[in-house]
Formats: structure tokens, sequence, C-alpha cells
């Protein structure tokens, strides 16, 4: 049966039409909703999304929509939930799970070591006080000697979550000379014992860390994990950063603890809310204590690219009825040929 006329809906395509005419080569049906870049915001109500997805076999939803079990168990041809990106906690992977529907993601080495990169920067930027100095020259200042950055060598960096991204950001600074301490329960320690990171509780990562760097993926356990109780344990010369997903911490405590100097400065380019809405309190913190970036930092025209080129094979792989290595739910597989295949 292969690929021809299966329907695949996208429900937010980015302007970039390469994963569409990939699946279309292929003899897919495309149906596609608002575009994503024009419509970061837009939000489908129930009703318009069923509407949307209608008997489509593939869903892949763009980072706007919520992929509810109530949207999973009402769309009964579709057998699996693609995303051109890592992160997945907007699809109810449990529900897909126990329905057979199939979860992939697309971790391309482009969006990855892109993020990896990106974060090194922000902490470049924090420890050389990037932010401090080019508005003080802007405004006809010149060099204080209160304003000079801190030697990154020697300086011990807290690296919560210990994936792709984690261990390529520990790859990095390792060669600088850095201390790397590492939180995350779920690691092998000896993958990351090769990369010179020391698993430590969270609570020592935190007292100890001059710089601390969020790479976890969102779930129930990680979602809030760093409020002010946290913060309070860290330095208050120490940093943060968080390039992996808004909600791991409590951003109203992270602004009072900006404000309050109990931490030194922090860099971030997620939100729990995105786009980030105009009266979000974080716009008015000092911009010399926070750098803000709109989720786009570990971009690169070769990372929207390679994930969008990843999610299409994950698609016409299983549209051959065949389990692609993205998919994130290997539980779902047995239920799914029986639904799907048998
Ligand atoms: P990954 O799945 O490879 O790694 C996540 C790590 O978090 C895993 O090692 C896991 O064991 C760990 N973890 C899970 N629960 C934990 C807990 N309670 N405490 C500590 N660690 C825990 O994911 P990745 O590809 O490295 O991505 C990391 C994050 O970055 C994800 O949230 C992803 O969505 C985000 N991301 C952001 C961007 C961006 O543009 N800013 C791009 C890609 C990915």
């Amino acid at each position: 049966m292969g690929s021809n006329n299966r329907k695949v809906c996208i429900t937010g395509p980015a302007r970039s039409r390469l994963v569409q005419e990939t699946l279309e080569k292929a003899g897919c049906v495309i149906v596609s909703g608002k575009n994503y870049d024009d419509f970061p915001s837009y939000k489908y109500n129930r009703h318009e999304l069923l509407e949307l997805i209608g008997d489509a076999d593939i869903l892949l939803p763009s980072g706007r929509e919520m992929t509810s079990a109530d949207i999973l168990d009402s769309c009964e041809k579709v057998q699996a939930v693609v995303k051109t990106s890592i992160g997945i906690e907007t699809v109810d992977v449990e529900a897909a799970t126990e329905l057979g529907i199939l979860v992939c993601n697309s971790p391309t080495p482009e969006n990855y070591m892109g993020v990896a990169e990106a974060t090194v920067g922000l902490m470049v930027a924090l420890f050389k006080r990037l932010k401090v100095n080019e508005p003080h020259l802007r405004k006809g200042g010149w060099k204080e000697p209160q304003n000079r950055g801190t030697l990154m060598l020697g300086k011990t960096v807290g690296i919560i979550g210990l994936g792709r991204i984690g261990q390529q950001v520990a790859k990095r600074l390792g060669s600088w000379g850095m201390k790397l301490l590492g939180y995350d329960p779920y690691v092998k320690p000896e993958t990351v014992a090769q990369l010179g990171v020391k698993l430590v509780s969270l609570d020592e990562l935190l007292r100890q860390s001059d710089l601390v760097t969020l790479h976890v993926v969102l779930t129930k356990e990680t979602r809030g994990m760093i409020g002010l109780r946290e913060l309070k344990l860290m330095k208050r010369t120490a940093f943060l950063v968080n390039t992996s997903r808004g909600a791991a911490l409590k951003e109203e405590e992270l602004i009072e603890a900006l404000n309050d100097g109990i931490i030194a400065a922090a860099a971030l380019d997620v939100f729990q809310e995105e786009p980030l809405p105009m009266d979000n309190k974080l716009r008015e913190v000092d911009l010399t204590r926070l750098i803000l970036t709109p989720h786009i930092i570990g971009n690169n025209p070769g990372s929207l690219e390679a994930g969008q080129r990843m999610a299409a094979a994950s698609i016409l792989s299983i549209l051959e009825g065949k389990t692609p290595d993205t998919v994130v739910n290997p539980a779902a597989i047995e239920r799914w040929k029986e639904r799907f295949w048998a």
C-alpha cells in the first residue's frame, strides 16, 4: 500500500515546504493548517483541530497545538504523531502508547549540536559580562574595573540533564579546563564519566556551580524543578542558562531571584508561554542581568531542514509498516501493528 494517497495532516507548516514536497513526491496527500511562522500564537479550538485532522493517517503537529488524549482518541485513522523537533511534551505520549499510536521526534545532529553551541555562547556572554559592557559602551562609557568578566578556566559548570545536548555541552567545556558536575538520575554514570562529568545530587550541583545549565526533557518530574528554593542554594555570583524548556523553571521565582540578587544573571531561550507575551515580567528585568532570545538560539537553516527531512523519512517508513528509529514510545509498537497492520 505504501504512501500513495495516504493523508498527512501538518497543523502548522513552516514557510519551508521541504517536508510537504518530500511527502507529496512519495504520493502522500497533504492537509495543511495555518502557517506556523506567520501565526505562532494561533490556537485551534477542539472542533477546528478535529476537522483539520479529519481522516489523516499521520499527524505532524506544530509546537502550537496540544495533541491530547482526546484528540488522539477522536482521530481514528491517525497511526502516528511525528514532530520535526526534539521536544514532544505537547503530545500525550502515554495516551498514544495505550492507543497503539507511534510518537516520533526528530533529534538531528544539526539541532542538538546547534543548541549545544548556542548554550556555550550564552555561557561565555554571561561569564564575560557582555550584556553589562555593550550597553555601557553605547551610552558613552569605557572600561570599568568592576565590569571585568570572569576567567572560565577552573570554574564549575553544573549540567542538569545529560542527554544529547547536555553531553555535547560537556564535551565542549571539558576542553576549556572547566570542572563539570552533572545531575541526571537516568544517565549511565560511565557515559558521562568519559566526558569528565562528576554526577552529584541536584542540591550539591546547585551549591557548587558557578553556572548551572538546564538540558532536561519536560516531564512531570522536571516541570518546575528549578524554583526559589533551588536558586537560593546557588552562589550569589552564579549564572543560570535555560535552553531546554521554559516550564522546567518557575519563571516568577527566577524574576524574584534576579531582581533580589539571589543569583547574578541568567540567559533564557525558552519560556513557559511562547511566543513570550508582551506583558511577561521577564521583559522588565534589568537587561544586564538577563539575556532573552526567542527560542531561536540553537536554530540554523540546516537544523530546520534536517528536522523536516528526518520527520518525512519517519513518516514514509511508518506508511510502509516499518518502525523508524525515531519512535519514542516503543511500547506502542505491538498494539500499532495489531491495530493498523494486521
Ligand atoms: P535528551 O532526551 O537526549 O536528554 C534529556 C535528558 O534529561 C536525559 O538524559 C534524561 O535522562 C534527563 N532527565 C530526565 N528527567 C530528569 C530529571 N528529573 N532530572 C535530571 N535529568 C533528567 O534530550 P536533548 O535532545 O538533550 O534535549 C534536551 C532539552 O532541550 C529538551 O527539553 C528539548 O526539548 C530541548 N531542546 C531545545 C531546543 C531549543 O531550540 N532551545 C532545541 C532542541 C531541544
